[in-house]
């Protein structure tokens, strides 16, 4: 119904001019920062996700729309040289009816990134916010359809079941899923649409031997802790260099410590045991727990683990929890070595201060976006494509624009 509802709604969105979608998008934007504490409220009530931290992705998710709503009006084709007296160009077009299929992890700022793109582009989306925060997706369904003529962004509940209806509706032009790896892999299984897939990472971060250990060891707990953990671009698996080992260690289990005077819930129960499992099996199967390791029930402490090694489910499976699994390396060429033998490709970071080993590093690494000493960060625009398990197609930045249209060639020759 709301796809039937999204199609009819869409000829005559996509026939406004794109200044006024940028308009409508640009008051759109403005609104949910107008709302921002209210939405970090609700996302603080449904995941466990601390107010400021949330409101932060909100207002991330007001500047994405804004941006949108800026740049959608001057995303453009090209004019080409065909024969004189006949004019050529190539036009963007919208695709049609766009599904939105978002998670829970930073629910504000994805979701306006794809339905910002989408709708500045003349599509209808239907928005499947995720079941873990249904309150918080129905009220930025509401506060960003009062901009839009009805049915162009349709907001709708439900948990996988109602995706998965979604990603197979033939209606659908294009299915937009940002979440697990096991999720994109069904619905690419189930759809027939053009599929945008924003996928589970495995992040390696490699720490060189000439790194100030202690510096290294901040980067290390503010990627793998941050939000506890539960970010597609986590630190997932440390490859240390041993030469700096016992200072590093150290210095990462203070960090842990004082991370755990304050800790941020996962987002359920459930989650708490799928994060548990993967640490008890990796201590069952030798790895030590320095620090954490012991639940509380949905807290989960920040935790460092030694001894890893490539066959555990910590190492090879994104754990999305505030877990450190740290593994020693004789030489930083075999932790890159390491570090790319992977199913995921979402991100990575490397530490050093040698700028050989950088340009080595970004060259070796198959994923979507290298750091070199810095674990968050990044110029604004900067979208990358996810590679193999981590998905397909770009999932932000001006890229999307792309993404979300088509292009028609168009020849205009001269009356016979
Ligand atoms: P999820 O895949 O379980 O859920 C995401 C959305 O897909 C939800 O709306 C859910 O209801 C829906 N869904 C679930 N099963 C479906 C099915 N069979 N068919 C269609 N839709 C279905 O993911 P999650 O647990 O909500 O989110 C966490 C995951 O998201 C992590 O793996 C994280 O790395 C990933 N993530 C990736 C990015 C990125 O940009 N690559 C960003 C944020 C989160």
């Amino acid at each position: 119904m709301s796809v039937r509802n999204a199609r009819e709604a869409q000829p005559s969105w996509g026939a406004t001019p794109a200044a006024e979608r940028g308009a409508a998008l640009s008051a759109a934007a403005a609104a949910v920062r107008d709302r921002a504490d209210e939405l970090a409220k609700v996302l603080e009530e449904e995941t466990g996700r601390p107010f400021e931290s949330g409101r932060e992705g909100v207002l991330a998710g007001a500047g994405t729309l804004a941006q949108y709503a800026e740049l959608g009006p001057v995303h453009r084709g090209r004019s080409l040289h065909g024969s004189a007296g006949a004019a050529d160009f190539m036009i963007p077009e919208p695709r049609g009816v766009v599904v939105a299929l978002t998670p829970w992890n930073d629910p504000v700022a994805i979701a306006c990134g794809l339905l910002g793109a989408a709708l500045v582009t003349g599509n209808a989306v239907v928005h499947k916010p995720s079941e873990r925060c249904p309150r918080t997706g129905r009220l930025l369904g509401e506060v960003l359809a009062a901009h839009f003529p009805p049915d162009v962004l349709q907001t709708v509940d439900g948990g996988g079941e109602v995706g998965a209806a979604l990603a197979a509706d033939p209606g659908v032009d294009v299915v937009a899923h940002v979440g697990s790896t096991a999720t994109g892999r069904a619905i690419a299984g189930g759809s027939r649409a053009k599929l945008l897939l924003e996928n589970g990472g495995n992040d390696p971060l490699v720490v060189d031997a000439d790194v100030d250990p202690a510096w290294a060891a901040g980067q290390a707990a503010l990627g793998a802790f941050t939000n506890a953990g539960q970010l597609c671009t986590s630190v997932e698996r440390i490859y240390l260099h041993e030469a700096i080992a016992v200072p590093f260690l150290d210095a990462l289990c203070g960090l842990a410590r004082e991370w755990n005077a304050d800790p941020q819930p996962l987002v359920d129960q459930r989650h708490a045991d799928a994060v548990h499992a993967h640490v008890s099996e990796a201590v069952a199967a030798g790895a030590e727990v320095l620090v954490g390791g012991e639940p509380d029930g949905r807290h989960y402490p920040a935790t460092v683990l030694t001894g890893c090694t490539p066959d555990m489910r910590v190492w090879t499976q994104e754990t999305f929890g505030p877990v450190a699994p740290v593994r020693l390396v004789p030489s930083f060429e075999q932790a890159l070595h390491e570090a790319a033998a992977d199913e995921y490709g979402l991100a990575a970071t490397v530490l050093t201060a040698s700028m050989a080993h950088a340009q080595r590093a970004w060259r070796a690494l198959p994923v979507g976006t290298v750091k070199v000493n810095a674990v968050f960060g990044g110029a604004p625009g900067g979208a990358a494509q996810p590679r193999r398990a981590s998905g397909t197609g770009y999932g932000y930045g001006p890229e999307l624009l792309d993404e979300m249209t088509t292009t028609k060639v168009v020849h205009l020759g001269q009356p016979g």
